[in-house]
């Protein structure tokens, strides 16, 4: 059995391994020049960490147990973390429930009525209701008015841009569900990492692809995906066409109508899936800037929409001693910001961090970096599991495998590799006619 897989993100490089461990022969295309997708590094000048920015929950149970699988639990590192919030201009810390009570902004009998919220969220079982109703409406049904524009508003433009009012209550019930979960198996705030990022991740998810006879194709573009009469699939790159046994498209959903044959795929749905993307800035400091690993901005004059201090939760000694912390703004993946130069979106952001830290002393700032994506996050609208793609396509060897399937699931890696679970577990016909093992890493 040959399996071709297009895409070597997260959730490709998942399968792949996942593939290679039960001795199948697998080939992934990747179209950059090293792997990763959204989860890539970046180099920082003697310490490489995540392009954009990654946190693990205690509550991420298939994610843990994959890397666990892959022998990296002795990467993992846990820390107490903080939260805080940005609004009036001034900052709070909303880390514990204590602090909650006194954050200021809200009067007591708003913030028991945000609490009944955030509490009837995460007792909701039937996911499919929250479809037909929007975020915005369920939030001022259940909390009120007041409580949605001085505290969820702004978080949810914060996480949507303009799509804050558009989206279904799934995305805020899922959202809700994951952090309640993750404060239930704690006491306190705990936050992961793995030691040395996401890279040290995919080197050894292409160690174990490569020493179980699977290649990893980097720098090699898919152009089309079709069917042939032997019943195979075709990959064609410009390096030549190869022939699979079967194959498994992981790349985002707005870019299968370009590369896939209609023979394969019914593409008609496929338009009404839309991506957020993000523009981010990434500051590399000889002194912390935040205190904070999220910290949520409610102030429409700062250009970007919330700071994550990396450095409250990643120990300095993987960091070469240094502060790394991330100025993220999310947008819509058609919005002019996407393509603007780096020098004016790194001028507008300063600007805003000057803002927000008056007193930074320019000296400590080591060095700025902007990273942008255009396809990160599928929009939830309403009734959205009804446009999603299937996993199994026209072709009994073809299938579709992406983040845009997740209809009550936010978009993290457990989720991802929960989703690569389940494929395998309904699909287990891509297990069969295993090759025999040579060289096995884990
Ligand atoms: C700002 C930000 C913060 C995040 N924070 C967290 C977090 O704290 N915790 C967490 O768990 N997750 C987080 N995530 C989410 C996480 O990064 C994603 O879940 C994960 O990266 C999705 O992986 P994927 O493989 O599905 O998609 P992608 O990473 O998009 O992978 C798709 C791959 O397909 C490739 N591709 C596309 N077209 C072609 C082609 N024609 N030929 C060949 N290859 C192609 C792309 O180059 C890419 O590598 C965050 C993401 C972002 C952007």
């Amino acid at each position: 059995m040959k399996v071709g897989i297009v895409g070597g993100g997260f959730l490709g490089m998942c399968l792949a391994s996942k593939l290679s461990r039960k001795n199948i022969r697998v080939s992934v295309f990747e179209r950059e020049h090293q792997l990763g997708g959204l989860a890539t590094w970046e180099d920082y000048d003697q310490f490489f960490w995540d392009r954009f920015y990654h946190v693990i929950l205690p509550n991420d149970s298939y994610l843990l147990t994959f890397l666990k699988e892959c022998g990296l639990q002795e990467k993992l590192c846990w820390e107490k973390t903080r939260t805080g919030y940005y609004v009036d201009g001034q900052f709070h810390s909303v880390s514990n429930s204590k602090e909650f009570l006194l954050f200021p902004p809200l009067s007591m009998a708003s913030k028991l009525r945000l609490a009944f919220t955030i509490y009837y969220g995460s007792m909701v079982k039937d996911w499919r209701k929250l479809e037909k109703i929007t975020t915005k409406d369920c939030l001022i049904k259940l909390g009120g008015s007041k409580n949605y524009h001085k505290f969820w508003k702004p978080l949810l433009l914060a996480k949507l841009g303009e799509f804050h009012d558009k989206v279904s209550a799934v995305f805020i019930w899922t959202y809700i569900k994951r952090l309640f979960e993750a404060r239930e198996n704690a006491s306190t705030e705990q936050m992961g990492y793995i030691n040395g990022s996401y890279k040290v991740v995919f080197d050894q998810l292409e160690k174990i692809v490569e020493s179980n006879n699977g290649k990893v194709h980097l720098n090699t573009s898919v152009k089309n995906i079709r069917p042939i009469d032997s019943g195979k699939i075709v990959i064609e790159t410009e390096e030549g066409v190869s022939e699979f046994d079967k194959v498994v498209f992981t790349a985002p959903t707005s870019l299968a109508d370009r590369l896939v044959s209609p023979d394969l795929l019914q593409v008609d749905n496929l338009h009404k899936i839309e991506y957020l993307g993000v523009v981010c800035l990434v500051m590399v400091t000889k002194r912390e800037v935040s205190p904070y690993y999220v910290l949520n901005i409610a102030d429409d004059t700062i250009p970007f929409t919330g700071v994550i201090g990396m450095s409250s939760l990643v120990n300095t000694k993987y960091t070469d001693g240094k502060y790394l912390t991330y100025f993220p703004k999310y947008v819509k993946s058609s919005s002019p910001l996407i393509n603007r130069e780096d020098e004016q979106i790194l001028s507008d952001f300063m600007e805003g961090f000057y803002k927000l830290y008056p007193g930074f002393d320019s000296g400590d700032i080591i060095s700025t970096h902007i990273h942008r994506a255009k396809r990160v996050q599928p929009i939830q609208l309403l009734n959205y599991s009804q446009s999603i793609p299937a996993v199994n396509t026209l072709h009994p060897n073809f299938y579709m495998l992406n983040t845009s399937q997740f209809v009550n699931d936010t978009l993290n890696n457990n989720s991802v590799a929960k989703h690569v679970e389940n494929f395998l577990q309904s699909s287990p016909e891509i297990l069969k006619n295993q090759q025999p093992i040579f060289n096995r890493v884990n």
